[in-house]
């Protein structure tokens, strides 16, 4: 921009001047060449304008493509990306991880009883309980359905397995009621299984672990949160 301008202000100069034909046809010669410089400058400021844009959309693209419409938590595919740098991460470092599968009890039961509009009220706030205990070595994520997934970074399956029982005593206690009715719908609860990352063991092989110690928890009762056995 600096050179542009030098060179506008002698172009002025010479032009007003009696000038030999070869000075006059490089006059001639700066002065197209400032103005396609002009344009250039332009057509940047246009295509930087532009780029801006590309990248705000990419952002929104991709801040939707990772997370899940309802709950507004990550979803399955953000989620499994973040288990895979997570399971990297706790090898490299030589620390512990901990994952919790967690599903809604009788999901089905409340969808067909109260309607499928309530079933999705209560994922949201059940998703919203399991989001308080978020934080950066923390990632909550909306599995599918009714299922839920917890990673938790630098924890054992003990301290995950507490931090997960908190948030199912909590939400044990409550009565929940359909806003827009005022109908009751009573407890809800949720059962998890939890495993830690053992050694020499991937992401999936964790959430299986944790999936069995699901099972586990369904099949002792429910409403309850178990570790898986090592
Ligand atoms: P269990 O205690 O054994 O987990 O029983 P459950 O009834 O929760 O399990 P099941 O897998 O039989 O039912 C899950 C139900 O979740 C069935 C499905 O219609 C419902 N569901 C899945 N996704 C959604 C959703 O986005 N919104 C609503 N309202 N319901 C959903
Ligand atoms: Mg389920
Ligand atoms: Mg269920």
């Amino acid at each position: 921009k600096a050179y542009g301008q030098a060179l506008e202000t002698h172009v002025a100069d010479l032009q007003g001047s009696e000038a030999s034909p070869a000075l006059a046809a490089l006059v001639q010669l700066t002065s197209s060449m400032i103005e396609r410089t002009r344009e250039a400058e332009q057509q940047l400021r246009d295509a930087s304008k532009q780029m801006n844009e590309l990248r705000g959309n990419l952002a929104e693209a991709r801040r939707v493509a990772e997370s899940d419409a309802l709950t507004g938590l990550a979803n399955r595919r953000a989620f499994e990306a973040k288990l895979r740098r997570a399971v990297a991460h706790a090898r490299e470092a030589a620390k512990p991880l901990s994952l919790a599968f967690c599903d809604i009890d009788h999901f089905k039961k409340i969808n067909d009883t109260h309607g499928h509009d309530v079933g999705d009220r209560i994922l949201k706030f059940v998703a919203q309980r399991l989001a308080s205990v978020s934080s950066t070595s923390c990632y909550v994520a909306r599995h599918g359905g009714e299922e839920f997934v917890m990673l938790f970074q630098d924890l054992e399956a003990e301290g995950a397995k507490k931090l997960v029982d908190e948030v199912r005593a909590d939400l044990q206690d409550r009565r929940l009621v359909a806003k827009q009715s005022g109908e009751p719908i009573g407890q809800v609860s949720f059962s998890a299984g939890v495993a830690s990352l053992a050694a020499g063991e991937n992401g999936r092989q964790m959430l299986r672990a944790a999936d069995q110690a699901l099972y586990r928890a369904k099949r002792e009762g429910r409403n309850r949160v178990v570790i898986a056995e090592a």
